[in-house]
């Protein structure tokens, strides 16, 4: 049975509750999405068909500001993973202190199956639906699994034309013409980069030694594996959704960009063996990165897991099952909701970019993201060890207490 992502948003909510003795009310609140909204995305294939799309837009909560989340296009999309993903953006904004509530968005579709004249008609068509539920002040969509910085500047341009001025700030990792910002593009990756560093520090690891395997090679995955290794670490296997490569001596991140940017994939690259997904898992390392899709990491699986540490890249990887295992074998897990928080940091840089019409250059940002993503690496791990948790109860304590907080002092309406 595939592991459903919303019930395990709940129980990490839950345990988080019970550390914190927090009132069952809000509690509650907490335990609700604000609002959902599904939507029907109609477009005219080439073929002259109409196809009817499934799409949502949902607002976890929104007590400590506007809403943000990604939008993502896959086929195997369902709305418990639309909440579950929204609620994580709930935490993860609070965790890093932006001023952010979390949502999430999405279409069940796969966008390799469409030409780029559907995608856009998808992409247009479905902003135009969620278009009462965004806005700057409102909630600001942004790139996720299956959608990129193109398709955010159709949601932008959509965005506009109805409102009938341009309105940079609605989305955000948008190209650098339509008021995108510098870094935008590897920032989850580098904030990767950051908590592994930290983590490595912590743990009294030599990142020189440490030897690193990810599993995926999208947005995430793809620039972080130059990142690490200009980090020191070596980078001994990736993988994509038709398979990896391993190398114990070390893949060439520049070997495997290149051969991807030929091939389109990472699987077949000649610098290292031929490994399936679940191998990458598995494979011996020290530091396990999963940068692809959720539930990857489950009770069939984390016994075999050879990595000391894993740092959550992709949203949801580890099934609370597989997190239990972990946690019995000693294997740190950097929980998503903060290693993969750089993206939405950047992205929230971007928003206020945009709305000063001021633009900052990449070493400002990069340099503040790095100053945002060690303050709340130091902060998680003080939870940690105050309460004597790990770090996802931990990260999920304080991104909860920080949303209570703003919800209690707000008050209840009306
Ligand atoms: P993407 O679509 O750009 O890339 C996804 C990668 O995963 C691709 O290489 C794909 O081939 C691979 N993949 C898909 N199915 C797979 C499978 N079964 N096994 C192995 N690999 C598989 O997506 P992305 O933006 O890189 O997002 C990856 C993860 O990171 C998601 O969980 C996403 O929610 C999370 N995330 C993304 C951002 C961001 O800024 N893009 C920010 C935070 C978290």
């Amino acid at each position: 049975m595939t592991p459903n992502p919303w019930k395990a948003a709940l129980s990490q909510l839950d345990g988080a509750a019970a550390k914190l003795n927090l009132d069952p009310g809000v509690h509650d609140v907490l335990r609700h999405c604000k609002r959902i909204l599904t939507v029907a995305v109609p477009i005219r294939r080439e073929d002259g068909i109409t196809h009817v799309y499934t799409g949502w837009r949902v607002h976890h909560n929104t007590s400590r500001g506007p809403c943000k989340g990604g939008v993502r296009y896959h086929p195997d999309m369902h709305l418990d993973e639309v909440k579950a993903l929204a609620m994580w953006m709930t935490w993860k904004c609070a965790i890093v202190g932006i001023p952010y509530g979390g949502a999430k968005g999405g279409v069940v579709v796969d966008p390799k199956d469409l030409t780029r004249r559907e995608l856009e008609a998808l992409t247009r068509r479905y902003a135009a639906e969620i278009l009462p539920l965004i806005g700057p002040e409102r909630d600001i969509p942004a790139p996720d699994m299956g959608t990129d910085e193109q398709i955010m500047a159709w949601i932008m341009d959509t965005y506009s034309m109805n409102v009938g001025y341009s309105v940079p700030g609605v989305v955000t990792g948008k190209p650098l013409a339509v008021g995108g910002s510098r870094g935008r593009s590897a920032a989850t990756a580098r904030g990767v980069m950051y908590v592994t560093g930290a983590t490595l520090k912590h743990r009294g690891m030599s990142v020189e030694d440490t030897r690193v395997a990810i599993q995926g090679y999208g947005k995430v995955g793809g620039p972080m594996v130059a990142l690490l290794e200009d980090l020191g670490c070596v980078v001994v296997a990736v993988s994509d959704v038709n398979g990896g490569v391993y190398n114990p001596r070390g893949l060439s991140a520049r070997g495997i960009a290149e051969y991807r940017t030929q091939a389109g994939t990472v699987a077949g690259f000649s610098g290292g063996e031929t490994i399936s997904n679940e191998e990458l898992l598995t494979i011996d390392c020290d530091v396990l990165i999963p940068a692809a899709l959720e539930s990857q990491l489950t009770e069939e699986n984390a016994e075999r897991v050879r990595a000391k540490v894993i740092i959550e890249a992709a949203n949801g990887p580890t099934t609370p099952e597989a997190d239990e295992i972990f946690e019995e074998r000693g294997i740190l897990v950097v929980p998503d909701i903060l290693a993969s928080s750089g993206g939405v940091t950047v992205s929230y840089f971007e928003w206020v970019q945009d709305l000063q019409a001021y633009f900052w250059d990449e070493d400002e940002v990069n340099d503040k993201l790095r100053t945002i993503m060690e303050q709340a690496y130091v902060d998680v791990l003080g939870v940690a060890e105050e309460k004597k948790v790990r770090m996802r109860t931990a990260a999920t304590v304080l991104g909860v207490s920080r949303v209570a907080e703003a919800h209690t002092t707000r008050g209840l309406f009306p």
